[in-house]
């Protein structure tokens, strides 16, 4: 792929209302008109490019929104108050009672109880299944089939969706693909492999900073419109607004996601590559060593690696746990959860983001008391990291001997 999400930010130039290079933070909730009859049409949606009420649409919420509407190269996008808001927003918008999705099996614990305690409440089914197996999705579709859900790099165990496969099947069957971009901003382009609808968690990579929570939907500029209808549409009628300040510094930090990225893949990689060579069983969709990494080079942007998520197993969650302790205490990062922090963050998945997953089906799909989630962070000196990790491997007592 040679789009370059990148240089579709940099041509994104927002004026501000007073020449400002950053656009102005909208502080109404509500907008004055001079005619009634021109309010009305706003309401019936005849009337484009006014402001009505801030649920509906306020206008540094609709400038960050065009912002992500271009890094995914979607025809239009809208932001929210949460990656989960985007999600169910998303799944309420395309499903009513009787309706089916066919959901990838490795997906974030939160996306996982929605679809499976939550979505059954409202007669909508979801079937898991593995997608790396195409004839597993095709098996799945039946009448009621609407959407077909995945990640493209999926949390916590980083397969790689192939998404154009996926999209055949979608296609064929006339149904949806939303594929969920949270991990590898930039480095993906869904909407370019057959998506139908991108979601993302802003919360993690795209923000930055691990200060607020917020989610966006990419897609076609009639489902984005379906979305904020005043009668029918779920985020206007469910209401998840992202506050527009929130907005407005997520708006300037997109403009440093490149930067971030490439340094997140290379700190990874670097990291990725000289655990597995000490003998560390390593997930990183970087290395050869990952049965995906051949599908990740051929469907990924080129120029932002292979991303900041990483996974080390330790075999045993006694181990796992220690790792985290001394981690932490030689400040590698935190112990917390959540993703794409400019410091590295690790957690132990089964036993936090995935906790929602069943542990029957976690030893499933592989999530095992062992693993270390990390999302690297964008430290400087990587080698002085990597040789602080060591010595962590080695004080508690997992990796023996001297250099
Ligand atoms: N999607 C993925 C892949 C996630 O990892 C998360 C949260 O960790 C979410 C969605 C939910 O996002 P939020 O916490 O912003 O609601």
């Amino acid at each position: 792929m040679n789009f370059d999400p990148a240089k579709a930010l940099q041509n994104y130039l927002v004026f501000g209302e007073y020449g400002g290079v950053n656009p102005s933070i909208t502080d109404s909730s509500t907008y004055t008109f001079l005619d009634p009859r021109v309010m009305e049409k706003v309401f019936e949606g005849e009337i484009e490019g006014c402001f009505l009420y801030s649920r509906h649409w306020n206008p540094i919420n609709k400038e960050l929104s065009g912002a992500l509407a271009r890094m995914e190269d979607t025809e239009a996008a809208m932001v929210v108050a949460s990656g989960m808001a985007a999600i169910s927003g998303t799944i309420l918008q395309l499903c009513q009672s009787g309706d089916e999705i066919i959901s990838s099996h490795t997906i974030y614990g939160g996306t996982y109880a929605l679809f499976k305690n939550y979505l059954p409440r409202l007669g909508i089914t979801v079937r898991f299944v593995d997608t790396r197996n195409p004839r597993e999705i095709e098996d799945a579709v039946t009448e009621n089939t609407k959407a077909i859900y995945c990640e493209s790099i999926s949390n916590p165990l980083l397969e790689i969706a192939d998404i154009p496969a996926m999209s055949r099947i979608s296609k064929k069957h006339g149904i949806k693909l939303i594929v969920d971009n949270t991990f590898s901003p930039m480095i993906l382009t869904p909407a370019h492999l057959g998506a139908d609808i991108v979601i993302h968690s802003l919360t993690k990579f795209i923000n930055g900073t691990s200060d607020c929570v917020a989610g966006c939907i990419c897609g076609t500029k009639a489902f984005i419109g379906s979305l904020m209808d005043v009668s029918t549409g779920t985020t206007m009628l469910l209401g998840p607004v992202l506050d527009s300040f929130r907005a407005a510094s997520i708006l300037k930090n997109i403009h440093s996601l490149h930067i971030r990225m490439k340094q997140h893949s290379h700190n990874a990689q670097y990291l990725a590559t000289h655990l597995e060579a000490l003998g560390i069983r390593v997930y990183y969709p970087g290395l050869e060593s990952h049965t995906q990494h051949d599908l990740l080079i051929k469907l990924k942007n080129h120029g932002f690696g292979f991303g900041g998520m990483m996974i080390m197993d330790l075999e045993t969650l006694d181990n796992a746990q220690k790792l985290m302790i001394a981690m932490q205490e030689k400040k590698v990062g935190y112990m917390a959860v959540s993703l794409g922090y400019f410091k590295t963050l690790f957690s132990s998945p089964g036993h936090s983001t995935s906790s929602e997953i069943p542990e029957e089906e976690q030893r499933k799909i592989g999530i095992s008391d062992g693993l270390v989630r990390m999302s690297i962070g964008l430290d400087n000196d990587i080698e002085d990291t990597f040789q602080t990790i060591k010595s962590c491997l080695k004080e508690i007592g997992y990796l023996k001997g001297g250099d």
